[in-house]
């Protein structure tokens, strides 16, 4: 596995295998690599000819109250993870790499950035789309790997795809959770055993809002009436959110039609986790 911190360099492997016919597959993460990561990374493989992974804290996504500092950090162990898993190229720019003095640039999908997280995380997905679409131009991709488990995320990427013509074919991957249904997180590595355990309350009540809906609830203030129920029941949970929405425009939606976003935010003590599930009827 070759890693490669500069950008130019990054261009000119990607013009190589482009050149040699090969189709390239990428999975952009923030590092500190789980289960979740390598699964999009095997869906990659399956994509494309080579895969090339990006490991990259991005400043510009973190508000100035949020955890850019403390986001836990491992690239010794993330290489070997994916040496194993048969990565060609793993990118690995410095910030000054991808934000050298002067730069001012940004990408924003508007309307779609500002609903669900947005709303409590302003400038956020406005960082996302920026240094994704400059991984993008870095890495040239045929096809890009994104979870569901950031949903909101997909969409915007989606979206900034379109809108400005990326010749990319973006793939969601179904959310991967830990055995007792926590959706897998880097930053489960903040929760205590106690907030692990609290933790749960996410999916216990998200799998609560696909029971009702199983049993003909489709009202989306009794469905997230109960969500809420569920997570206060927790004394370590805090709710940021919990919404009902369009699948694509992630409008609020007030009733399932057919399918449904269900997402969440919640605080378990510092740490801000999220979660969603499709509701079908
Ligand atoms: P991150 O390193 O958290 O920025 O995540 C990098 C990519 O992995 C994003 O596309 C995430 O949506 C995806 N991802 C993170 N956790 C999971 C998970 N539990 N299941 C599926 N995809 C995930």
């Amino acid at each position: 596995m070759q890693i490669i911190e500069k950008i130019s360099e990054m261009q000119s492997w990607s013009e190589a295998q482009r050149c040699k016919g090969r189709r390239i597959a990428f999975v952009p993460t923030m590092g500190f690599l789980h289960q979740g990561h390598l699964s999009l990374v095997r869906c990659a493989r399956e994509g494309g000819d080579c895969v090339v992974v990006s490991v990259f804290v991005n400043p510009s996504q973190f508000g100035p109250q949020e955890d850019f500092g403390a986001y836990p950090r491992d690239f010794d162990r993330d290489r070997k993870l994916l040496e194993k898993e048969g990565v060609e190229v793993l990118f690995y720019p410095a910030v000054q790499e991808m934000y050298p003095h002067g730069f001012q640039t940004s990408v924003e999908v508007s309307e779609l950035s500002a609903l669900l997280c947005g709303a409590h995380r302003k400038g956020h997905f406005q960082g996302v789309a920026t240094v994704v679409s400059k991984l993008f131009n870095a890495v040239r991709p045929h096809v890009a790997v994104f979870g569901e488990k950031d949903y909101q995320q997909l969409q915007v990427i989606r979206s900034l795809v379109r809108d400005l013509n990326f010749d990319i074919e973006i793939v969601g991957h179904p959310i991967v959770r830990e055995a007792d249904g926590l959706a897998m997180s880097s930053r489960n590595a903040y929760l205590n055993r106690e907030e692990r355990k609290a933790a749960l309350c996410l999916f216990r009540s998200l799998n609560r809002a696909v029971s009702m809906v199983q049993a003909g609830e489709v009202t989306a203030r009794v469905i997230t009436d109960a969500v809420k129920a569920e997570i206060t029941r927790e004394s370590l949970a805090r709710l940021e959110y919990v919404k009902l929405c369009d699948t694509v425009t992630l409008a609020e939606i007030d009733r399932v039609q057919d399918r449904a976003l269900l997402a969440l935010a919640v605080r378990i003590g510092k740490t801000r986790l999220i979660d969603n599930t499709i509701l079908t009827i």
